[in-house]
């Protein structure tokens, strides 16, 4: 992965995301998801110091932790890249669903993921699952909005099945949407 992490800042584009650990985390996975922001989005990925883990959003009574609020103390920062993924091994909810593998801004500046529920299985799957997780919510993030193609990325899953089943890329009419998003941030 070490490779695919350096290969990075060769990349022309401007285009740019910070990866926020937050908290204890495996770092394997971070770096997973960040080779993969560039490869499949073509988005400059750097990876910023772990954070502390974000008790602030601790719901007491679901022992979860709020997304939204993490996802909203991430948006007060001002400073480092326009685009902030957070990444945390909590388990993270949202007032209206029992749990989240990732929430996010649709066409804002912040999304969130957690590896809490990835687990399951060998570690290449965890790392599979984050990846496409991590790419899912940066897609929210340029706008994208979900996608009835079973077959894109952008496809909602509710389990872990049916994450399982999707491939780590976006069907053409998605492809097509991320490309001219990106290309207008580059050339801005
Ligand atoms: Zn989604
Ligand atoms: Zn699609």
């Amino acid at each position: 992965m070490n490779d695919l992490v350096s290969d990075q800042s060769k990349s022309k584009a401007k285009a740019h995301i910070d990866l926020i650990p937050l908290g204890r985390i495996d770092q394997l996975a971070v770096s997973i998801i960040a080779a993969n922001l560039q490869a499949i989005l073509g988005l400059n990925s750097d990876i910023s110091k772990p954070r502390p883990d974000p008790d602030y959003a601790l719901l007491p009574q679901r022992r979860q932790f709020d997304a939204l609020k993490i996802i909203k103390e991430l948006y007060r920062e001002t400073h480092g890249a326009p685009f902030k993924l957070g990444v945390t091994a909590l388990d993270i909810c949202t007032p209206i669903l029992t749990f989240v593998y990732g929430e996010s801004q649709l066409g804002g500046k912040i999304a969130l993921i957690s590896l809490n529920r990835l687990q399951e299985g060998s570690p290449d799957l965890a790392y599979e699952r984050a990846a496409k997780i991590g790419v899912h919510e940066v897609g929210h993030i340029l706008g994208l909005e979900h996608c009835w193609e079973v077959r894109c990325l952008m496809h909602f899953s509710r389990n872990i099945e049916q994450l399982d089943s999707l491939p780590l890329q976006f069907c053409s009419a998605c492809e097509f949407e991320t490309t001219r998003r990106i290309r207008a941030l580059d050339s801005e």
